[in-house]
């Protein structure tokens, strides 16, 4: 760890969060250099659903380099490119009655977010985008432009435009409807809000907090976007490739969003790829317009390939991880139960957040749960809320016996502070909160 410190940049997270040296993985269990196995409940910020190494997703990979296939070509065309779309036309999208382009983009989620924002850009000839409270979008101009979170946004070291915020599904509490804000401020001609080239929105805010937007909200801001002209895009970068209990996390509501952003769980193996679905009508591209070296990279579109084969042909993957992660839920609620129900419970699907109000219970717990072989991450505003994101491959075992470490490190970190649990939430603050 001393190397470490003396080689790689102050920037380094997870490395401080999570101090081990991790050389193996399978499933959800990461070994350590020293032998310690530890349980993974982060898997890869979302990048990890189907677990680590998946060896049924694994060995579409290994047939392929095996054979000498044509791992890069930019963009051309292979039959591992053919393949993964055919099967993801046929196997997710035409299930559901959506249809959508592909749009290879660069390998990371912010170079996908960027393409999604440039392309509505294009489309509507407008430059403003809506973004809401919290939202997290990647870390390149334009998505840390549409990202709320102002430790990121004093990181660019530049000034960030094109984007207005507005508040998030139940941002000033349950009794205010934020759509109506949204629409009032967008419907009247003396607002001062530009009109939006896109919404761009995420069902369940990941990085925010695990924010969960409500059915009729998400619709309410589909059919404003559609209203004002804007194109209605959905973040489901994290949220995405089953985290929620379905393909898509706004299958639940029904909409058919203009452009949908994936990556993280695409590649299904942890490699990086990320794509835009975009609706034919909005596919004003002219050829080569927004390009990139590693589009759709072969190794990744065939370990996409194969997780989409072995998990979404049928319910049965989809209504496994609904229950599991009815599970957690009810696990998660006794917990705060037991703990007078000072912390409150959110999410959907296997995407779940433990809100202990203050930080310093969230990162107390989450440090001993290390110590007891458990790996989890914080997020919110202020790091506050404890994540939930096992692998949705996760055997029951496994998973109850990390929620059994989360258990105890939280009631150790309540004892030991001996302070009543129910203190005033910390202010935002300039600091980095992240260790
Ligand atoms: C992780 C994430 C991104 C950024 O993806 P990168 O691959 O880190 O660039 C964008 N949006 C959401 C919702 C994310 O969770």
């Amino acid at each position: 760890m001393q190397a470490l410190e003396a080689l790689e940049s102050n920037v380094r997270t997870y490395s401080r969060s999570f101090p081990a040296i991790f050389s193996r993985a399978r499933g959800s269990i990461m070994l350590t250099e020293d032998g310690r196995k530890v349980i993974d409940f982060l898997s890869g910020a979302g990048a990890l659903n189907y677990g680590h190494n998946n060896h049924e997703i694994k060995a579409a990979i290994v047939d392929y380099l095996a054979s000498d296939a044509v791992i890069h070509g930019l963009d051309m065309a292979t039959p591992a490119k053919l393949e993964f779309m055919e099967t993801f036309s046929s196997v997710i999208l035409r299930e559901r009655g959506l249809q959508y382009r592909f749009q290879f983009t660069g390998p990371t989620g912010a170079s996908a977010v960027e393409a999604a924002l440039n392309l509505s850009r294009k489309v509507t000839g407008r430059q403003n985008v809506i973004s809401f409270t919290r939202g997290y979008h990647g870390m390149s101009l334009g998505a840390i432009a549409a990202s709320g979170n102002r430790f990121y946004r004093t990181g660019s070291g530049t000034s960030l435009s094109g984007a207005t915020f507005m508040p998030y599904d139940g941002y000033f509490g349950p009794a205010v409807d934020t759509a109506d804000y949204v629409r009032n401020i967008l419907m009247d001609e003396n607002s001062g809000v530009d009109w939006p080239a896109a919404i761009l929105v995420e069902t369940v805010q990941g990085e925010g907090g695990i924010n969960v937007a409500d059915r009729q909200w998400l619709r309410s801001i589909h059919s404003i976007a559609k209203s004002v002209g804007a194109l209605f895009v959905v973040d489901d970068i994290q949220m995405g490739c089953g985290r929620t209990g379905d393909f898509f996390s706004f299958e639940f509501a029904a909409l058919s969003p203009d452009i949908v952003v994936l990556s993280k769980s695409l590649s299904g193996f942890g490699l990086p790829l990320s794509i835009l679905l975009i609706k034919e009508e909005v596919d004003v591209w002219r050829p080569g317009e927004h390009t990139g070296t590693f589009r759709g990279n072969n190794l990744a579109l065939v370990s996409a390939n194969a997780a989409i084969d072995i998990y979404w042909r049928d319910r049965v993957f989809a209504e496994g991880v609904q229950r599991m992660g009815g599970l957690v839920r009810r696990r998660l609620e006794a917990i705060a139960s037991e703990h007078g129900n000072s912390f409150a419970v959110r999410g959907r699907g296997l995407a779940l957040g433990f809100d202990c109000q203050v930080t310093e219970i969230a990162e107390s717990t989450t440090r001993k749960a290390f110590e007891k072989g458990l790996i989890i991450e914080r997020c919110g505003p202020n790091d506050q809320v404890v994540k939930f994101l096992p692998a949705l491959t996760i055997d029951l075992e496994t998973l109850n016996h990390g929620l059994e470490i989360f258990e105890e490190s939280l009631a150790e970190t309540v004892k030991s502070s001996g302070a009543p649990v129910a203190c005033p939430q910390r202010k935002d603050t300039d600091e980095p909160m992240t260790a």
